[in-house]
């Protein structure tokens, strides 16, 4: 546009946004139909104990394949499916696809399903957890929940109710991206997590920059004091894992020790845990 007035920059913009209220509307559309056209899959990614290299389990993350986009990342369609509730029939499918995978494969050990808040706001997620279980007959204990700080934020007292109701099934729960929300040391100690995981966006310079080390150490240091075993996510280099089994960092996850793969092409190596 050669010259602009402000009338019409507004229309252009205008018709920006309905252009992208329009994208979102069709992803969602889309969305609905993706389990049932079979373009939804679980990725797994390996998480290993940084002192022996054992694989303590893996993570599943979603995957779309779209027929005409192509691969669409979960960064792009989780909040998509937030915002239109649709989540809840995602999160579900991905919850009972885990468990039947870590049936069919006892070397995925201990599977890692990330929850969404909004699935926090239905009062039969706990009984949900419960029938998927049965119904796919995983031992609780080979099942994690990982959640976020927003999830604590919404509604900390009901919150707290419906994970104390899921862990009486056998199931642990993992503060997922640690570090990146408003979470205080107060909600650590007030919620019964089975692990922390410290958000990769500190992981790149552990290994050379001291504020990185010092928050690695602080994390660590609230980990033992309450107990709880950290996990450090986003492990790309050596130095970096070298970083954490020097600082007593219990368990790693990230492209340096697994990318996350199909449950087909993943390898299992010999040191792996046996799985209850
Ligand atoms: P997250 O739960 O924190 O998962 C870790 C993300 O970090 C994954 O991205 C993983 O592929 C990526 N990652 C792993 N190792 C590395 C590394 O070394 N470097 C870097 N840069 N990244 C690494 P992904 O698979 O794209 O998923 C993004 C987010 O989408 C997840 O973050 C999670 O919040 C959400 N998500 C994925 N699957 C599900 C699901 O089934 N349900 C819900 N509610 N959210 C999901
Ligand atoms: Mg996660
Ligand atoms: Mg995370
Ligand atoms: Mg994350």
């Amino acid at each position: 546009r050669a010259k602009s007035t402000p009338a019409a920059d507004i229309c252009f913009y205008q018709a920006r946004m309905d252009a992208v209220v329009r994208d979102r509307r069709r992803l969602a559309d889309d969305l609905r139909m993706a389990p049932g056209a079979g373009q939804l899959s679980l990725h797994y990614q390996r998480q290993v104990e940084t002192g022996t290299g054992r694989v303590s389990g893996h993570e599943a993350l979603m995957r779309w394949q779209h027929p005409v986009r192509g691969f669409v990342s979960p960064a792009e369609f989780i909040p998509v499916a937030e915002a239109t509730g649709l989540i809840l029939m995602l999160g579900e499918w991905a919850l009972r696809t885990a468990c039947v995978q870590a049936v069919a494969e006892p070397r995925l050990g201990k599977v890692a399903v990330n929850l969404s808040p909004v699935q926090f706001r239905q009062p039969g997620l706990p009984a949900l957890v419960a029938d998927v279980l049965r119904q796919t007959g995983l031992p609780p204990s080979r099942l994690e929940l990982e959640i976020t700080e927003s999830t604590l934020m919404q509604d900390p007292a009901r919150t707290l109710e419906m994970l104390r109701e899921i862990k009486s099934l056998g199931v642990s729960v993992a503060m997922d991206d640690f570090g990146t929300g408003h979470s205080s040391l107060a909600t650590l100690r007030a919620f019964p997590f089975d692990k922390i995981k410290l958000d990769r966006s500190f992981m790149p310079e552990v290994d050379s920059n001291q504020q990185a080390r010092a928050i690695l150490r602080a994390v660590l240091g609230i980990g033992r004091g309450l107990g709880i075993p950290v996990l450090a996510e986003g492990v790309e280099t050596s130095a970096v894992l070298d970083s954490l089994r020097d600082e007593g960092c219990a368990e790693a996850q990230g492209y340096l020790l697994g990318r996350p793969l199909p449950v087909q092409a993943l390898d299992f190596p010999d040191t792996s845990k046996e799985a209850a």
